[in-house]
């Protein structure tokens, strides 16, 4: 269609929405151009009849995208809608479910029938009885607008539309609608377009319509990505979508996006092999993917709207919305259509409209439905196929088992049980305790799960390395492994039946104690247990001292006294202001708020190793932490460390904006965290107070490239290391004589692009347990996620280089050979001192989408035990003459 026309339908529909009663007719005959206006039903009100405003002429918000769906429940019984959780910002998480009457009624029975799809152990199915599933999901990247207002008329057609093909496809499925998947991302960015939209609309890429400002709506609260959240389960949102996901387990499953506005339109099929994952079935990406493109390109060639396919986006990982469904038996598909991101910019194509890019979303979303129940048995019989295939690849693998856990660490080892659960993966209890690896792991703080099982290949996805690839170019992370990220002990078994117990049904539910009861003298509490450093900052926000143990001891009762390992919090009774009861209270309430167990002692002298006065127990400060954000910070990281400090770890954070950084009182903060970012507009002035905070006693934390700026700054003597192949050019010397006068014929170079990012791969470090940053940790096998070029050089301090990442350190993703040999052996986390303070550079992101747990601990103690970071200087640290150089 030419840009033109597509202008004008914009206008018109502009006009129409002027008088009330022509609309609904126009706006059908735009959205639904072969459909006869006499085909809806009456009783059901259009969304332009309901909002009062043309759909695409307005950003709706989520409670009049709710409130519409509501009003389909109500006046139709093909729809039922559910709501199925809550976001951080109250806003409710919905999803319609459409079909006939009669499957309305059968609901239930409908998700048990279709059990035999998905268990193979169930005889098959008649699969002509049973319905197909589309789940249509809509705005999981908030700004990508154009997919929530095409989920309204998508539920529209399906309530209203009397057509024989209609009630046939309502026969033969059931159709789930999610029309917001980021509810709190959707309003930030539908407030933006919304009050800046203007009339005649500006059409200038630059016009403040379409700049939204930082952090953008793409993520929801806490800035996460949350189609890169699916096998992870950090945020609420995905939570409940994955527990409905399961009760369908759809057949075929769509995520609506939008890309830059210079894009036509793109569906699946992805690149073959390169961006495919070779768990999956071949059938999945050459017989699924392949008959529904057929759809999708019939019904935008009815448009004459441009698209393409096989070129680009992943298919690799089960992180996402388009790509977890082709690990459960289904196929999920992408589509992007090139966006307006307001009302109407102009791109390479012309003026793209809003309109517009919703009713190529409708044409494809019902495109959908159509090829779905066309070829509904194709798609039934995959999914048992593709379930029953999971048992045999399985026999086929050499790894029976995973048994995973820590005995010192009991809540970090049911949350990830949590998310293995909420997979529907099948988890066993320990049998017995066992020693595998060289690693000890006890029964009921230890689980085993099988790998012959239905979910085979998401225990697969989420335990195993992945180091060969068919290609060097990628759309995000090539290692996901989340056993790696929660930094448990894992042991990979060749016999299931060894070591196996009873199949575990939920999530342990833990308790918090106070062992020994009330004391008049200290109470205990080891630093290992991930939810220890939260709880200290209860004690200090109930006012109580806490003293932490920079040396480890034996103490407890005569008759079986207890390790306690570096980092154990001392609370001593006596010199806390309240009375030992009150003491008592509050310890016992933090101990079952956060579900950790204190142990009290009656005395200070230790059986071994130092004594509770010691003078290497010291009081921690209560930590006062700010945070830069705003433009030029990294939302992402910026969003992640809020979450650290707000979820996992209960401590007020300023959040700080880069722009306010010269008039605040940095006196008040005891650590000052900069994510990655570029802090060019940090004048001079600000530098010079930032460099006197840390030397007055102030602890940094960079991350990534402020880790490189603080260097560059000079605030603290560290160096980076250079990248030996900077850019693009390889400048090393065997290549210098070559590059002159050759030429390439491969004009189209994104291929090599690859080589020189580091996508996002997964390292192996050795860490100091014994520094502050890595109290807690109870191995110095260290996994760090790297998606990043920052390289420092371990300091000259010996002391300084908390974790350095080994001589051959790659585990899983891919990663070049040049920057391979780069990341070896550099540091990983560099304490620096400067004056009476520290600065703690992490090369990487040790947040990193929420379920890094293995080193955002490290990020933790920095923010809490910062402070107390005295670094000593060795015989080879930096003296004042070599400073001078
Ligand atoms: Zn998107």
């Amino acid at each position: 269609m030419n840009t033109s026309f597509r202008r004008a339908c914009f206008s018109a529909a502009l006009l129409v929405g002027l008088a009330q009663a022509v609309p609904a007719v126009a706006q059908t005959s735009y959205f639904f151009p072969g459909a006869q206006a006499s085909s809806f039903d009456p009783k059901v009100p259009t969304p332009e009849q309901f909002l009062g405003y043309p759909i695409g002429s307005h950003y709706t918000r989520t409670d009049q995208i709710v409130a519409y769906l509501r009003e389909l429940d109500r006046v139709s019984d093909r729809v039922s809608l559910r709501v199925l959780g809550t976001t951080f910002e109250e806003r409710p998480q919905v999803v319609a479910t459409i079909t006939t009457p009669e499957n309305q009624q059968n609901l239930a029975q409908l998700q048990q029938d279709r059990r035999a799809l998905h268990d193979p152990k169930l005889p098959a199915p008649n699969y002509g009885k049973l319905p197909v599933v589309v789940s249509l999901n809509f705005g999981v990247h908030g700004n990508e607008s154009s997919s929530s207002e095409a989920a309204l008329l998508l539920a529209y057609y399906l309530t209203a539309s009397t057509s024989p093909e209609t009630q046939q496809w309502l026969q033969q499925s059931v159709v789930t609608v999610d029309p917001l998947e980021n509810p709190d991302g959707r309003d930030r960015a539908s407030h933006w377009f919304d009050q800046n939209k203007s009339w005649p609309n500006p059409t200038d890429p630059l016009d403040r319509e379409h700049t939204e400002a930082w952090p953008g709506g793409r993520t929801n609260h806490f800035y996460t990505d949350l189609n890169r959240d699916w096998l992870s389960l950090t945020q609420p949102e995905s939570r409940a979508r994955m527990a409905f996901f399961h009760e369908w387990y759809p057949n075929v499953m769509i995520d609506f996006h939008e890309m830059g506005t210079n894009g036509t339109y793109y569906f699946e099929p992805s690149k073959p092999h390169s961006t495919e994952n070779d768990l999956i079935p071949r059938a999945t990406y050459e017989v699924l993917n392949v008959h529904m493109a057929k759809y999708f390109a019939k019904a935008l060639d009815n448009l004459g709207s441009l698209y393409w396919t096989k070129e680009q986006f992943d298919n690799l990982s089960p992180i996402y919305g388009s790509t977890y469904p082709d690990f459960e038996g289904g196929v999920g598909i992408t589509f992007e259509v090139g966006s307006s991101r307001g009302l109407a910019q102009e791109g390479t194509n012309g003026v793209v409209t809003f309109p517009f890019t919703i009713r190529n979303h409708v044409a494809t979303g019902l495109a959908t439905v159509r090829g779905a129940v066309e070829e509904k048995e194709l798609y039934l019989r995959h999914q048992r196929d593709f379930f029953t295939s999971a048992l045999s690849e399985a026999k086929k693998f050499t790894t029976k088992a995973y048994v995973f856990g820590n005995a010192q660490d009991a809540t970090l080892t049911n949350k990830f049980l949590t998310v293995l659960l909420q997979h529907k993966i099948e988890v066993h209890e320990l049998g017995k305790n066992v020693t595998l690896d060289k690693q000890s792991f006890e029964q009921g703080k230890a689980y085993v799960v099988p790998t012959a099982q239905p979910q085979y290949r998401i225990v697969n996805s989420l335990f195993e390395e992945l180091t060969t690839f068919h290609d060097s170019v990628f759309y995000d992370v090539t290692g996901w492994s989340q056993a790696h990220a929660y930094g448990l002990a894992v042991s990979k078994q060749k016999n299931a039946n060894l070591v196996q117990g009873a199949a575990v049904q939920a999530p342990k539910k833990l308790t918090g104690e106070v062992r020994g009861g009330q004391s008049s003298y200290a109470y205990l509490l080891p630093w290992s247990d991930y939810n220890a450093p939260r709880a200290l900052t209860a004690l200090q926000r109930a006012g109580l001292v806490a003293k932490v143990s920079f040396k480890p001891f034996r103490a407890g009762p005569a008759d079986h006294p207890v390790d306690f390992g570096y980092g154990t919090l001392v609370i001593p009774v006596a010199a806390q202001k309240q009375p030992a009861d009150s003491v008592f209270q509050v310890v016992s309430r933090i101990s079952r708020q956060n579900q950790v167990a204190f142990t009290s002692v009656t005395t200070g002298f230790s059986v071994g190793g130092i004594d509770l006065g010691s003078n290497n127990v010291r009081t921690v400060p209560e930590a006062q932490a700010a945070l830069l954000v705003g433009n030029g910070t990294n939302a992402s990281e910026v969003g992640e460390a809020w979450f650290v400090a707000s979820q996992q770890l209960g401590l007020p954070l300023s959040r700080i904006e880069v722009s306010n950084f010269g008039r605040a009182p940095l006196a008040r903060y005891t650590s000052i965290v900069l994510v990655g970012g570029t802090y060019t507009s940090l004048d001079k002035a600000a530098l010079e107070k930032l460099r006197r905070w840390v030397q007055d006693g102030g602890t940094l934390i960079t991350l990534k490239n402020a880790s490189e700026w603080v260097i560059k700054q000079g605030i603290v003597k560290e160096k980076l290391l250079v990248p030996a192949n900077a850019g693009w050019a390889d400048t090393t010397a065997a290549a210098k004589g070559k590059a002159t006068g050759s030429r390439r014929a491969d004009f189209v170079q994104q291929e090599q692009e690859g080589t020189r990012a580091i996508a996002g791969s997964i390292y192996l470090a050795d860490i100091d347990i014994t520094n502050p940053i890595g109290f807690g940790l109870t191995s110095r096998r260290l996994y760090v996620f790297r998606n990043g070029t920052t390289f420092l050089r371990p300091s000259r301090n010996p002391y300084a280089t908390v974790a350095q990442y080994t001589a051959k350190p790659l585990v899983s993703g891919y990663v070049s050979q040049a920057n391979l040999r780069q990341i070896s052996n550099s540091a990983a986390v560099v304490v620096s001192k400067a004056g009476a303070g520290r600065v703690v550079l992490f090369a990487d992101d040790p947040n990193f989408r929420h379920y890094w747990h293995g080193t955002s601990r490290l990020f933790a103690n920095a923010l809490l035990l910062g402070p107390l970071l005295n670094l000593p200087e060795g015989p080879a640290a930096i003296s004042a003459e070599e400073e001078a150089h």
